[in-house]
């Protein structure tokens, strides 16, 4: 697995790759957003500062039998053009190409 595969595999042109885990036969790719790629989800700004982060786990296309998940470090961001605090806007699962299961 690799940043690339993400890219090649599954259409995530934002998300980095960070490490795999294999669980009950699952295969979960833990990603995250790359930091010139965070913005503002209500301006669009990148002036962003990271204030800290959740996790949600996401279903999407299995490779070969096995179930692939894709675990997404998201980050709360605090914009500093509108002064807002918000989760940064996560575009793979509004585009479809990943289900959230949590
Ligand atoms: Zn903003």
């Amino acid at each position: 697995m690799s940043t690339s595969l993400l890219y090649h595999g599954f259409g995530l042109t934002d998300q980095e790759y960070l490490k795999t885990e294999y669980k009950k036969g699952d295969v979960i790719f833990h990603i995250q957003t790359k930091e010139d790629k965070l913005q503002c989800s209500h301006c669009n700004s990148f002036n962003v500062i990271k204030k800290g982060f959740t996790e949600r786990l996401f279903r999407t296309v299995p490779i070969g039998l096995k179930p692939v998940y894709l675990m997404a470090k998201i980050q709360r961001l605090e914009c500093k053009d509108c002064g807002l605090i918000r989760q940064e806007r996560i575009h793979f699962a509004e585009e479809k190409k990943a289900t959230p299961i949590n």
